[in-house]
């Protein structure tokens, strides 16, 4: 199949030629259609399917048809973190180039002043968190009665990140006719209930298993005690001579160390977090992206909307509390189909967090040891022995000649 046997016009293929985009992704291939047909859409697919161009695409070709030239925002997309945002933005304006669309992005913890400037400008596209978005409305400094398709993208997280308040007092804002379209890649009970309040006879497209981790991306987990963790960390990236690695952790806290760790290994690394000014984040990725720092260590706020074209590693140094933050963590390498490597480092402690991972993705995790960094045997034997000692009750029974009548325990060893 090829982009043009779903309806887009000349002007959008000659980009899509220039970009080397041959042929549509799933996610394109099933949206594409329902938005120009202008649905309502509820879609899910993996990370990095190309789902910004699944409904960026057939909203620029609206714009090309439309013979009014007035610069009024027409389309809206909520992005649950700024790093998304600027993601979303970047992409509008890859694909609108030369065709007089104006898209702006709007993000708190950034100065307003140029995002104001920008949008007095004209825009057609705005992109937006929901913070800032509320603070430019109710300051009076954009007009959304003209919005006529709103986007939620990655509409979970949303949810997640406690932005439904926000969303709402948005939505009181919006035209009651519009297109809305949600874009996630995972789908959870909250996201349905959301979705029937404010989507309209929604086509739902789903073009991977809800849930699935990303198909390319080989996943590998070594057991490993805390304190050695980063030595390993260390040790991967230089005796395999990766190049490119990010790194995430729970904590602001885990980022700084590791980072510090890491120089003292002699490897680059930048460090993202939310304490971090807008600019440091920005200069950090940045840095990452053009290959100046070889790793960037990250908290869950630059697990979405981080999209590096060659990324090929992952570590978890640290498996996230939720479950869901695993798959797209591992989503930013793998992205378009490319091959990927996710490791987690396991200790102990988290073998519950890789659990959750495993009924949530349905997959089954053997966990391996690394040599030189095997977890304390000691610990595990002991523990281990202290599990097989017989209780005060079986000892009496024993002295007292009886067989405890109970099932024999399984010799299966438990599943790690
Ligand atoms: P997304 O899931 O929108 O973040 O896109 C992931 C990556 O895939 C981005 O780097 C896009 O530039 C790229 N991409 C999107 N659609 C295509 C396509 N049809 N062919 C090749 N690359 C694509």
């Amino acid at each position: 199949m090829s982009f043009s046997t779903l309806g887009l016009d000349a002007e959008l293929l000659s980009v899509l030629d220039t970009l080397g985009y041959q042929t549509p992704t799933p996610i394109q291939q099933a949206a594409i259609p329902e938005v120009l047909a202008g649905h309502d859409v509820m879609a899910g697919a993996q990370t990095g399917t190309g789902k910004t161009a699944a409904f960026a695409l057939p909203l620029i070709q609206r714009h090309l048809a439309r013979e009014e030239s007035e610069k009024v925002i027409r389309v809206l997309v909520l992005t649950p973190t700024r790093e998304l945002a600027q993601q979303v933005h970047q992409s509008f304006v890859k694909y609108s180039q030369g065709l007089g669309l104006n898209a702006v992005v709007a993000y708190g913890g950034a100065s307003i002043n140029p995002q104001i400037d920008a949008l007095n400008e004209g825009c057609d596209v705005l992109v937006a968190t929901p913070g800032r978005l509320l603070e430019l409305a109710i300051k009076q400094l954009i007009d959304l009665s003209t919005v006529e398709t709103l986007i939620l993208d990655e509409a979970d997280r949303m949810l997640d990140m406690g932005f439904i308040i926000d969303i709402e007092r948005i939505l009181k804002r919006l035209p009651e006719t519009r297109q809305t379209l949600f874009f996630s890649a995972t789908f959870n009970d909250e996201v349905f209930a959301l979705s029937k309040t404010i989507l309209k006879q929604p086509k739902l497209i789903e073009v991977a298993e809800r849930n699935a981790t990303a198909a390319k991306v080989e996943q590998r987990i070594y057991e490993v005690d805390n304190k050695r963790k980063a030595g390993l960390v260390a040790y991967l990236i230089g005796s395999k001579n990766w190049q490119q690695v990010l790194i995430f952790t729970r904590t602001k806290q885990a980022v700084d160390d590791l980072t510090k760790e890491l120089g003292k290994d002699g490897i680059s690394a930048a460090a993202v977090h939310g304490d971090k000014s807008q600019g440091a984040r920005d200069r950090g990725l940045e840095e990452f992206k053009t290959g100046q720092v070889r790793a960037l260590v990250a908290t869950d706020v630059a697990a979405r909307g981080l999209d590096i074209e060659q990324l090929q590693y992952v570590i978890n140094y640290e498996l996230p509390y939720n479950a869901e933050d695993y798959i797209h963590r591992i989503g930013r390498t793998g992205r378009a189909g490319k091959e990927g490597l996710a490791v987690s480092l396991v200790s102990p402690k988290e073998k519950y967090l890789l659990e959750d991972i495993e009924k949530l993705t349905g997959e089954h995790f053997v966990p391996q040891w690394m040599e030189g960094f095997e977890p304390n045997l000691m610990v595990q034997e002991e523990q281990a022995s202290s599990k097989r000692k017989p209780s005060k009750k079986a000892l009496r029974a024993k002295a007292l000649g009886q067989s405890g009548g109970g099932k024999p325990k399984s010799g299966k060893p438990r599943r790690r």
